[in-house]
């Protein structure tokens, strides 16, 4: 392996570490601590684990962390009616609804009914536009920690080449405005491109968002280039066991990427601590 390592869990502990200390600040400041609620329809495992260690997190960065755990039958009314309740919250700054949602509730809707000032994972309408308009907002948590790491691996990345593969309204689409606003030139590509591994040959930064385990060849790195690896699929192993991989076959593109995050331990730990800082912004910018 030639690659250097990305260690997003240190990168993400520092994260903490610094939102604790502005938290401190805050509660000095205001006599008060940021507050985090996450709402949680339904009862599936995945969202579950996410939503408690979002909560200790919030917990241990000195924050306030609100749940609320709703079942499965819920009515988009009820969950609009408790939306709006914490919009008008003065103690809560931050608002996450853990998706998916069921598929009889509207989760466009949903998260067009957040406060923008507290929609702390950035998927409101009024925050997209100003993250494509180049303006502050809260910008969603797991393109924004790629960034970061990016950003350390490769320092200033105006002119840079860069592919984003997936383009979701969670990770791949506002990936591709954070490094248009850092300069760099983007290719955002998607299940309908052509030649995926022409365009990834190309590029000084490759951020993969697709959740197909293993589906970014190694042999299609440019060297030298700085891989980020969101994706998180679940693999069975012969032995009845499972892991977690990435998009990419780590140990190929290892061998030919200057950087590389590993999953897990690259970006996934990033999210968290991004939403922290978020919360902490949303806190600061509505007091
Ligand atoms: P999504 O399913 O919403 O989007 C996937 C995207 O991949 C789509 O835009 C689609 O066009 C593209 N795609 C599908 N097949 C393709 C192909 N053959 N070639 C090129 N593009 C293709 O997924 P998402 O929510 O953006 O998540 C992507 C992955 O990232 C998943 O594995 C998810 O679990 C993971 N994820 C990780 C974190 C984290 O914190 N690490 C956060 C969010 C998502």
């Amino acid at each position: 392996m030639s690659a250097v390592l990305i260690d997003g869990k240190a990168r993400a502990a520092a994260l903490r570490a610094e939102v604790a200390v502005g938290v401190a600040a805050f509660v000095t400041a205001h006599g008060r601590a940021p507050g985090l609620t996450v709402v949680l329809v339904g009862d599936d495992p995945a969202s579950a684990v996410y939503v408690g260690s979002k909560g200790k997190a919030t917990r241990e960065a000195g924050m306030i962390s609100g749940e609320h755990r709703l079942p499965a039958a819920t009515q988009e009314a009820d969950l609009l009616a408790l939306i709006a309740r914490l919009n008008a919250d003065p103690a809560v700054d931050g608002i996450l609804v853990q998706m998916p949602l069921p598929g009889h509730i509207d989760s466009d809707r949903v998260i067009a009914a957040i406060d923008p000032a507290k929609d702390v994972d950035g998927l409101h309408p009024i925050n997209t536009g100003l993250l494509v308009s180049g303006r502050p907002g809260l910008v969603p948590c797991t393109p924004s920690g790629c960034l970061m790491l990016i950003q350390e691996a490769l320092g200033n990345i105006s002119g840079a080449e860069a592919v984003v593969i997936g383009r979701s309204i969670l990770v791949g689409k506002p990936m591709a405005a954070l490094l248009t606003n850092a300069s760099a030139t983007v290719t955002l590509a998607h299940s309908r491109t052509r030649d995926l591994a022409g365009h990834v040959a190309r590029a000084d930064i490759v951020v993969a968002a697709v959740g197909i385990p293993n589906m970014v060849q190694g042999d299609w790195i440019k060297p030298g280039a700085c891989v980020i690896d969101v994706g998180i699929n679940r693999v069975a192993l012969p032995d009845g066991k499972s892991r977690l991989i990435g998009d990419v076959d780590f140990a190929a593109a290892s061998a030919r990427a200057g950087w590389i995050t590993p999953v897990p331990g690259g970006v996934g730990p990033m999210t968290i601590a991004c939403l922290l800082a978020n919360t902490l912004s949303a806190a600061r910018a509505r007091a």
